[in-house]
């Protein structure tokens, strides 16, 4: 989820960056009005948390002109109480308000409240398409496979087999049940197919080949994957 800071104060937004990134949050900073209205509405945001006090466009002006195109959840930020009564006066739209100096910890627990309340209202799903364990991510909508942030080439059938695995963590499945699964009952190979994909993924994904931390063969029963 990546969540745009519209903010001149650099010390301020880097802040704020820092707290969302350690809740999972990825972050854009936009130091200037202009500059954070076209940002937010190029990307498709989580969340928008805009200061008042801007230059070039202030937080009014974006945050109308964000409102006749787009219903991100949006958090204002202001130094001043009068200018949030003024904002809610004015019927402007945002979906919170808070004052600084602010608690970075009450901000991500509102960041959290507005996301999960628009996902509902949108049923976007909050699912996160990628699968991450350790160093090793499984990216589910590119079929893309990540060892410590560095692209790995996986063939069709090697994806669909660690996935699987990936995907039902700690339990043992045994060669002819990952071969029905992944290759299909009609189709011709056996089940030494298992065992050779089985090891091409491991020299792709393991730094050990000998010593696997993601695919344990478990003797007489096959193949677990090690959440
Ligand atoms: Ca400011």
């Amino acid at each position: 989820m990546r969540i745009l800071i519209v903010e001149d104060e650099q010390s301020i937004a880097e802040l704020e960056r820092d707290y969302m990134q350690i809740n999972g949050f990825q972050c854009d900073i936009a130091a200037d009005g202009e500059e954070g209205l076209k940002m937010a509405l190029e990307n498709d945001y989580s969340l928008v948390i805009l200061d008042i006090m801007l230059p070039k466009m202030d937080g009014f002006a974006v945050l109308s002109r964000l409102r006749e195109e787009k219903d991100t959840p949006i958090i204002l930020l202001s130094a001043k109480r009068e200018e949030i009564d003024k904002i809610r006066g004015l019927g402007l739209g945002a979906d919170d308000y808070m004052t600084k100096p602010f608690s970075p910890g009450e901000l991500v627990a509102r960041v959290k409240t507005h996301i999960s309340r628009y996902d509902r209202l949108t049923g976007r799903t909050l699912r996160s398409n990628v699968l991450k364990i350790r160093g090793l991510e499984i990216d589910r909508d590119a079929r893309k496979v990540k060892v410590n942030g560095e692209e790995r080439t996986l063939t069709a059938k090697e994806y669909d087999l660690l996935l699987f695995l990936a995907e039902n963590p700690n339990k043992v499945f045994s060669r002819d049940l990952l071969f029905d699964r992944i290759w299909g009952l009609e189709a011709v190979g056996d089940i030494a197919t298992v065992t050779v994909h089985i090891q091409r993924i491991r020299d792709k994904i393991e730094q050990d080949t000998q010593n696997p931390q993601y695919i344990e063969t478990v003797w007489g029963a096959g193949y677990r994957f090690r959440a």
